[in-house]
Order: structure tokens, then sequence, then C-alpha cells
């Protein structure tokens, strides 16, 4: 039998241009805006960066003309290299900056215009100051296949569990700006409550990594698939030629269910996700706390200000899901609950108050906000109304715009 078997087809990303890639989002990160001149031909290509701050006095230089193949002349970066060694010592470095306390800049005593319980919910909040712990990570994602790909990931994860990931690292900008406070007096989170950020941190990163590996994967099993086909067509015709020698059709039988096979292990997409350093931003935070006796219960309402930088969280409101700068109580489900200032309103009758989701309309005649059991509906065009619009005709409710 003749061994001959034919050339494979591969994906061509390659491991240089990764790592080229990921260099150049390194200095993207860490505040050295690199003025990348991309060529095709990775033979060609190099990144001048200019490290600015810290990062300038780690590598000790302050421009860097880095090429990714060892024939050119410049600082090269690849794996096992001199300056790709000082990078990841740089985030190792970063790594045991792992707290840092935001100064705050100011401490209002009130919400600003805008915020807070919607009339006719007025009310004094409780003040109380404290501490958010938001996470910062940066990671390192490697995606083996066919190829392995490298990426080079900041994420962040807020108290309150949501997690995205960053342009730039906020770390590495406090860092820079010198914002961090010395003296901080600011609470640590508790190591309980810290691993349940970092295991919440991860679920979300081995989550995000599968969505990224997804379409790659998809690739790759095209790639096998027609892999496969040809290496099915390939024996088939050997098989083929050889029909009267049963020996050798079943060798190649064999042969074909071992290549089959070996191609699709080697079309398995593996995915990890590093941490290569974290770092807990502590936020000094100022809550203010209402809370409402409404039907004999009690409901609360709270917005925060990041007295950092001044931005404001808003509660969520359960009818839109969106922030809601102003709030205030629908009594017109099972429990109450918070609405929004766009989904509350009080009936205009019996002074009931609803959101849009517990029957919240407004007149089709005069517009104003009626709930469900002072809205009938006219019988001759179907709009709600108040009761008093209404009058019999004919044995028929109508509004007075059906009467006309
Ligand atoms: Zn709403
Ligand atoms: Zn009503
Ligand atoms: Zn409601
Ligand atoms: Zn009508």
């Amino acid at each position: 039998m003749t061994e001959k078997t034919p050339a494979k087809g591969r994906g061509s990303a390659s491991r240089a241009e990764a790592v080229a890639d990921y260099c150049e989002r390194f200095f993207g990160h860490f505040g050295a805006a690199p003025a990348a001149s991309h060529v095709e031909d990775l033979r060609a290509r190099t990144l001048r960066v200019a490290p600015v701050g810290d990062l300038q006095e780690f590598l000790g230089e302050k421009t860097l003309d880095i090429v990714f193949h060892a024939s050119l002349e410049g600082d090269l970066v690849t794996p096992g290299s001199r300056l790709f060694d000082r990078m990841l010592d740089w985030l190792r470095e970063l790594g045991r900056c792992s707290w840092v306390p935001l100064a705050a800049r100011e401490l209002p005593s009130r919400l600003p215009v805008g915020f807070g319980p919607l009339a006719p919910y007025q009310g004094v909040a409780s003040l109380k100051r404290g501490t958010q712990h938001d996470l910062e990570l940066v990671v390192q994602a490697v995606f083996v296949g066919e190829e392995r790909h490298e990426d080079l990931v900041v994420v962040t994860l807020s108290e309150a569990g949501e997690a995205h990931t960053v342009e730039s690292s906020v770390v590495a900008e406090v860092l820079a700006a010198g914002k961090v406070e010395p003296h901080s007096e600011l609470a640590h989170p508790s190591q309980k409550k810290l691993k349940q950020q970092l295991d919440d941190a991860l679920e979300w990163l081995t989550q995000w990594a599968k969505e990224q590996a997804a379409p790659r994967e998809e690739e790759m099993l095209e790639r096998l698939s027609t892999e496969v086909q040809r290496l099915t067509n390939y024996y088939g015709e050997l098989i083929a030629q050889n029909e009267m020698n049963e020996d050798l059709r079943e060798q190649l039988a064999h042969d074909l269910d071992l290549r089959v096979s070996e191609e699709v292990s080697s079309h398995r997409m593996a995915v990890e996700v590093n941490v290569v350093c974290f770092a807990v931003i502590a936020r000094p935070v100022l809550d203010f706390d209402y809370e409402f006796e409404v039907l004999g219960k009690t409901i609360p309402m709270s917005w925060r200000v990041d007295c950092s930088d001044g931005l404001i969280t808003s509660p969520v409101c359960p009818t839109c899901a969106e922030p809601a700068k102003t709030a205030a109580v629908c009594s017109g489900g099972e429990e109450l609950h918070l609405a929004c200032e766009s989904c509350f309103g009080v009936c205009a009758v019996c002074q009931a108050h609803r959101c849009s989701d517990h029957g919240l309309v407004s007149c089709h005649i005069g517009g104003e906000l009626l709930c469900s059991s002072c809205a009938p509906r006219c019988e001759g065009c179907g709009s709600p109304t108040r009761k008093s619009r209404l009058k019999q005709q004919d044995g028929t409710w109508l509004c007075t715009v059906c009467r006309e």
C-alpha cells in the first residue's frame, strides 16, 4: 500500500501574530498609546510605543521599537524574550497593588435635584457612609484549538455583581494620576465577601471565554467537516480501486477510522482563563436610604452616591427595568413595589398609587391617569375613561366622544 496523504489545510492566524496583538493591547491598556504601524506581513510588523509614568520607569525605556520576528532589528517580543518577561513582571507588580482606595471628592448632604423619591413620597433619608468594593482583574484568556491564541483583557466586577470587560484599566489610570488615597480609612472587604466576588468573577469569565471561543470553534468545525469529507473520499477511492483485495480493503477502512478520530481530537477547542492580577477598588459611598410606610408596610428605596466620581446608582424599577432616578410605591400588585417616574401615577379619581404594569392608564379624553377600577372601557370605542364620562344610550355604555 502506498502511504500518500494529502496536505492539511490550516487556519492562517499564527501564534506570533497573536503575541503581536497581545502586545499592542498590553501597551494600550497601560497608558502607552502605541503608534502602531500595521503591516500585513508579520516579518515587517513593528510597533513603536512610548511608555509613561511607572511603566516607563519599570521598563527603563522612553520609547520602544518592538518587533515580533527575530530577523528584525528592535526590541523583540516573543514568548521567552526579555521584554515579554518584563511585561509579565509588570502585570505581577500591578497585582501587588491590589488595594486601591479612592479619595472622596465631596460628601453631599443631599441627593442632587432630579434624584430621590417622587412626590407624594417625601421624607428624610437616613445617611450612611460606606465602602463599595469593586474588583478589577487582568486576565489572560487562552484558546487552544488548531492554533493557540491568547488574549489579554481587563474585567471589572462591581459589588452588585455586574461584570464587563473594559477598554482600559481603572487601576492603571488611578495609579498614573496619583489618585489613590494613602491614608484611607475605607473598610477592607471581608475574606468571605472577597472570595465570593472572585468566584463570581471567575464564573463570569469562564462563560465569557466560552462565548469568545464559540465563533472560532464553529469555523474550526467547518474545517473539520471538510477534512473528514476529504479523507472519506480519498480512502473511498483507494478502497474502490482495491475491490479484489479484501485484506487491503480492511486495512484501508481501519486507517480511515484512525485518521478521522485523530482529526476530531485535534479540532477540539480548549479554553482557559488565568487571572494575572486583580485589585480591589474601594469606593467611598454615601447611601441615601428612604423608608416609606404604605398600607401598613414599610418599603425601602436607596440611592448611592459614589463620592470619588459623583456617580449615582439608582434603584431599579421592576416595571421597566431601568434605573429609577425618582421613584414611588405601586400598591397594585400582590406585593408593594417601587416604580419609576415614567411608570408611576396616582389615580385622579380614587388616588390609588399604580404602575403601568398594574392597571395604570390614561383617559383617552381628558388624559388624566386612572387606575383599572376607575377606568371602565367605552363599549363603543373600547378606550378607557372615567365612569363619569360614560352614559347609557340604547342599552350601550358610550363615552362623550362616541355619543356626539
Ligand atoms: Zn419604570
Ligand atoms: Zn382609581
Ligand atoms: Zn405595579
Ligand atoms: Zn368611546
